[in-house]
């Protein structure tokens, strides 16, 4: 079959391929006995995934199909909170949120594909296993994103706190040296960002002014992100908007990009716990992070037009 005549077949088989390859990769998010699944049957899952995401760009671009664009995000790193050894925090739905923030990551990354086909979606895990921090952040810088979302649900040790709420870091934490983290939450981890650190600190008044207004804008940016992400919950969401926050989370340190830190709702509590774990739900929280990302880029279109 030649490429050109593939072309009005493509599309159906495309989504065949697609839809066994996605039932492929859920059956293994399912499969929890199974710590690390890098491989099933020989085949190995990562390529499979990768495959997955050049052939619908293919198939987007061979059927002619514009797809809408952002301006000026092009890469977005989704880091599902926890995984492995660290299951977060358990809801009251019985439910572990690495589990549950690992679905949310696939489903949001499958929205924003297939609305801006264009745009590259990358998992800092994309199974049940174990990241440090700072491998999350360095991926994240490897990756160049333009956005970072570190995807959590929220947890307390009463069961009366409700809502979703945004955390970006304070400005005196923005560094990328490492230092001590405060936990705002019970069951994040702790450990602090090592490396990510600016090339050419020499000392120099220059670098250091340098350093000091690339901080000054990503810790701008981040704060846009935020809001934008909680503008996303308030109009997708029927609970409590707890607000914009800062504080010294160790996911957030070293990254070079706008980032932060997502908690979409409480696990323990009763009603909401038991709402996150609806498939319409999840679906409200994919298009309250899809508007905040569309909303975020018009944002940064905006500001980097102002800049001389
Ligand atoms: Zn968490």
């Amino acid at each position: 079959m030649t490429f050109s005549g593939s072309l009005h077949v493509y599309p159906r088989s495309f989504q065949r391929l697609s839809a066994l390859a996605f039932g492929l990769a859920l059956l293994l998010i399912s499969q929890t006995a199974i710590a690390h699944p890098g491989s099933l049957w020989g085949i190995d899952l990562s390529s499979v995934v990768a495959l997955r995401d050049q052939a619908r760009i293919a198939a987007y671009r061979s059927a002619g199909a514009p797809g809408e664009r952002l301006n000026r995000v092009s890469t977005i790193v989704l880091d599902p909170g926890h995984g492995g050894d660290n299951s977060g925090a358990i809801g009251v739905a019985g439910i572990r949120e690495k589990h549950l923030t690992l679905e949310l990551a696939y489903h949001l990354r499958e929205a924003i594909q297939e609305r801006y086909p264009d745009v590259r979606v990358v998992m800092t895990r994309y199974w049940d296993t174990s990241l440090s921090l700072p491998e999350r952040v360095h991926l994240a810088n490897l990756a160049q994103a333009d956005v970072f979302l570190s995807l959590h649900y929220n947890a307390a040790v009463h069961n009366r706190a409700v809502g979703y709420e945004t955390f970006y870091l304070r400005p005196q934490d923005v560094t990328p040296e490492p230092a001590p983290v405060e936990e705002h939450t019970d069951h994040h981890d702790a450990s602090p960002i090592e490396g990510a650190r600016l090339v050419g600190q020499h000392g120099d008044d220059l670098v250091f002014i340098q350093r000091d207004l690339i901080r000054a804008h990503q810790h701008e940016l981040s704060a846009r992100l935020a809001h934008s992400v909680q503008n996303g919950f308030r109009g997708h969401l029927d609970s409590i908007d707890r607000g914009v926050k800062q504080a010294n989370f160790g996911v957030l340190r070293g990254a070079h990009m706008p980032a932060v830190v997502v908690e979409a709702g409480f696990l323990t509590h009763p009603d909401e716990g038991s709402r996150l774990i609806e498939r319409a739900h999840r679906q409200r929280v994919v298009n309250a992070l899809l508007d905040a990302i569309v909303n975020f880029d018009a944002e940064l279109e905006h500001v980097l037009d102002d800049q001389p």
